[in-house]
């Protein structure tokens, strides 16, 4: 088969290599019917990923059908249309038992595409399948539920639910990449009263008004904390959430809040920050951090089944798989090509 294998920083190629075969008994072998690429990814050809190692197999989401299981898989079956998360869960560690998958201690969390083979690939293992694959609804196309894979929860956990959104909320959201676009749409499910969208390039800007940001600004031109204060009357966001991943980012954030409000870290920091203690310790600030747990992942399915949440707007180009490499240059220059996730079909 064929799939996108790092070779250290920048290299990456789409080549032949040998189909996975079934390791454990809890394994399943699925066909990726779609894939998609994410910012990660991009992060991992920089090198600024050390655990991902020469010859591995790329990516962390996808949905396909399944082609095999091991004799100690239970409710996924032979033939089968599943999302693979992101998150692999072991499903019986002392995390997996509390719907904490990112932190598994029993062999899964984040390993697909990192860890272990990942899914930009013809074919992928899963292990602990029963717990880490989620079937398809009825209804749904398989680029809608990709969209579930990882960012839909990422915005809606790690911003949207640690952020404590509630109806009436001024939502300040910076970044918006498809995850703060994520989080975006997951925090107009708690009818804010105003999402105001922070990003430097107008493009992201244009995206965050068609998922429901009501105001959007750019820094470069203008002032968010005033903007947000306005809206306040001085007091500051109830819930900043930061998508970005910079020290900037999350230091504007502690500066959007109100006093009381939070601050919910979803962005991933290759760099320290600076935690303005001397300003904050006053003001009754809840700062959260996290990576994705997809606990969600089953209540967004059905939010997607129900047409109460459309994940098709995320998609801006498709491609075959053969053209890989094509969709990672598009992806890569979001600025110029205006993608927010690119979509292969095999
Ligand atoms: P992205 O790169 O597509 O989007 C980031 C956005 O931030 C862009 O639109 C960019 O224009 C904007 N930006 C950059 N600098 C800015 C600044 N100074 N002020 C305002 N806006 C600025 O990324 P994405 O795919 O949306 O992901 C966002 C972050 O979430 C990344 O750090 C990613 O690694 C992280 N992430 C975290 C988790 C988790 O589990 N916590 C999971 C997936 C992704
Ligand atoms: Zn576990």
């Amino acid at each position: 088969m064929h799939a996108i294998v790092y070779h250290g920083p920048g290299q990456k190629a789409w080549e032949e290599v040998p189909k996975p075969m079934i390791e454990d008994d809890t394994d399943a072998i699925v066909k990726v019917d779609t894939v998609t690429i994410c910012g990660t990814d991009l992060h991992i050809l920089k090198g600024d990923v050390a655990a991902v190692t020469d010859g591995r197999i790329l990516g962390h989401e996808a949905v396909g059908t399944v082609e095999n299981v091991g004799s100690g898989v239970k409710n996924v079956k032979v033939g089968d249309r599943v999302l693979v998360s992101c998150i692999t869960a072991c499903g019986a560690c002392r995390y997996c038992r509390d719907g904490s998958y990112g932190q598994c201690i029993g062999g899964g969390g984040w390993i697909l595409g990192h860890k272990i083979d990942g899914t930009q690939a013809e074919y992928v293992r899963v292990p602990f399948a029963d717990t880490s694959t989620y079937a398809v609804p009825a209804g749904v196309t398989d680029e809608e539920v990709l969209m579930l894979a990882d960012i839909g929860p990422t915005g809606y956990e790690v911003g949207v639910l640690n952020g404590r959104v509630r109806p009436g909320d001024v939502v300040a959201v910076v970044g918006a990449g498809p995850v703060g676009l994520s989080a975006i749409m997951g925090a107009k499910l708690f009818s804010p009263a105003h999402v105001v969208a922070i990003d430097l390039a107008d493009a992201r800007l244009e995206a965050a008004k068609q998922f429901g940001a009501d105001i959007t600004v750019n820094p470069a031109r203008e002032d968010a904390v005033a903007i947000v204060q306005g809206l306040t009357e001085g007091l500051g966001a109830d819930v900043a959430i930061e998508a970005v991943g910079v020290a900037p980012t999350f230091e504007q954030c502690t500066t959007l809040v109100r006093p009381g409000g939070t601050v919910a870290n979803v962005g991933v920091h290759g760099g320290p920050a600076t935690l303005h203690l001397e300003d904050l310790w006053i003001k009754n600030v809840t700062i959260t951090t996290g990576l994705v747990d997809t606990y969600s992942t089953p209540t967004l399915l059905r939010l997607l089944a129900t047409h109460q949440i459309d994940l098709a707007r995320f998609v801006t180009h498709r491609f075959a798989m053969a053209d890989f490499l094509e969709a990672y240059d598009t992806f890569a220059d979001a600025a110029q090509t205006r993608a927010l996730k690119v979509v292969l079909t095999a």
